[in-house]
Order: structure tokens, then C-alpha cells, then sequence
């Protein structure tokens, strides 16, 4: 755990942490990251230096309802999922700028315009996830937490708040395992083993991941879930 001095505040950076940490958990996170933003350029992290990475587990119940396409009760539970996450790091954003930091809050699912990838969103959660430490990037190029591996929905909040960050993971822990790239009706996965810095098309196709959901599943959800390389997955099941 990196430590810094904390300027002008009147609380100390580790009670910074901890008081994250009882709002979110008692408001309903698994689990609370810590990230130092600052080795990423500027206009990704939107000037702040620092990300709080905001962890719900999905339910295994609903999950194992998947069988070999998405079900309306997941689809349901993702969009509850993210709305919980949403007020969450509201709340966490509103007890920051209490103590006089302003923050950004990034909605657990939006995607913005971006002319190179229009699938991407405006702060990708997965980085903080990464940099704080809580698990890598799997070959499905999902965020797998190290307990709960990608049964997990994410949110971020964006700071300046003197708080202590984690250690960033720096290698993938999906081994020789090759499940999810069987798994994925798309043949949207590519089977490469992640690396810090590594694109996501090198990992994964998203058009194709994106046009089999809208053409396969678009009775459930409009065709914006899937969740069948989240099922195979060997971590967290
Ligand atoms: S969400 Fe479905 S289509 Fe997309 S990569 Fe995963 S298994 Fe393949
Ligand atoms: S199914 Fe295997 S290869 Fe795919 S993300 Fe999970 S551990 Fe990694």
C-alpha cells in the first residue's frame, strides 16, 4: 500500500478510507478499491488522480439460471445491479465533496461517443479495478475479480481525495485456461492472455459480441446482454 501526505484536510487519509468503505459496504458494495489514476494520461482519468472502484457481486442464483442464452430475470438483476451501484457512488461522491473534494461519478453502464471505439465508455471502470488491485483482465476481456472472478458489475468514482490506493495488478491469473473462448457463441474471444496496457481488440471482438446480442437475444433486453462467458468461467463459480 502506497502512502502520501495529506495537505490542508482535516482528516487523515485513512479514515478517508475507511469511511468509504462503511458507506458503500452499508449502502450494499461487496467491495471498495482504491486506485492511483495518475500514471494514466489526463483526458482518460478526466484530470483527477486518483479512482474508488465500487464492487457488486451478481447473484449466483440468477447467473445459474443462464443456460445457453442470457434469461430476462439476469437482464433484469444487470439493470437493478447497475442502478444500485449508481446511487452508491452517488452517495460516495456526495460524502467527498462534504469534505470538500470534488468528484466524478461514472454510471456503471454508459457509452459515450467515441469515433474509435463505440463501445467503450467514459471512464473505464476496469481500469480502476485493475490499478487498485482487485483482480485482471480476463482472455473475455471482463474485469475477473480475484474471489468472485467476473460475476461482478463495477462503478467508479473519480477524486482528488488524499486517499491510500492499492497495488495495480501487472499479470493475468487465467493460467491455460481457454473456457470462456469455447464458450462464446460469437467466436468474439480471441484467446490471448491479457497484459497491462494491452488493447482490448487484441483480447476480443466487440462489434462481434455486440451484433450476436442484438441478434440472438433481442427478446431479452433489446439484445444488451449475454452472460454466457461470465457462466463458464471457472473463478468465482
Ligand atoms: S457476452 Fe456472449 S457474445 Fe459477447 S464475448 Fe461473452 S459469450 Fe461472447
Ligand atoms: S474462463 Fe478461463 S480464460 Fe476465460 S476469463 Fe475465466 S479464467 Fe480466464
Amino acid at each position: 500500500m502506497k502512502k502520501e501526505v495529506n495537505h490542508n484536510h482535516s482528516l487523515p487519509q485513512n479514515n478517508f478510507n475507511q469511511i468509504i468503505i462503511n458507506l458503500g459496504q452499508a449502502l450494499g458494495a461487496t467491495e471498495i478499491g482504491f486506485s492511483d489514476l495518475s500514471v494514466l494520461p489526463a483526458q482518460k482519468r478526466m484530470d483527477f488522480t486518483r479512482g474508488i472502484t465500487v464492487i457488486i457481486k451478481l447473484s449466483d442464483g440468477i447467473l445459474n439460471q443462464i443456460g445457453t442464452a442470457p434469461t430476462q430475470t439476469y437482464f433484469s438483476h444487470y439493470r437493478s445491479v447497475n442502478r444500485l451501484i449508481d446511487d452508491i457512488c452517488l452517495r460516495i461522491l456526495l460524502a467527498l465533496e462534504a469534505q470538500g473534494y470534488p468528484s466524478v461519478a461514472i454510471p456503471a453502464s454508459q457509452s459515450v461517443v467515441d469515433p474509435e471505439d463505440q463501445f467503450t465508455g467514459a471512464f473505464q471502470h476496469k481500469t480502476g479495478a485493475i490499478l487498485s488491485g482487485l483482480g485482471w483482465i480476463g482472455r473475455s476481456a471482463l474485469f475477473i475479480h480475484q474471489r468472485y472472478g467476473p460475476r461482478v458489475r463495477i462503478g467508479t468514482i473519480l477524486t482528488n481525495a488524499p486517499i491510500i490506493v492499492g497495488e495495480p495488478t501487472t499479470e493475468s491469473a487465467c493460467g491455460s485456461c481457454l473456457t470462456c473462448v469455447s464458450a462464446c457463441p460469437a467466436m468474439a474471444i480471441e484467446g490471448h492472455l491479457w497484459k497491462p496496457g494491452m488493447p482490448r481488440n487484441e483480447l476480443y471482438d466487440a462489434y462481434a459480441c455486440s451484433q450476436h446480442m442484438k441478434e440472438a437475444y433481442h427478446h431479452i433486453g433489446r439484445g444488451v446482454v449475454c452472460g454466457l462467458c461470465i457462466v463458464a468461467c471457472p473463478i468465482g463459480k
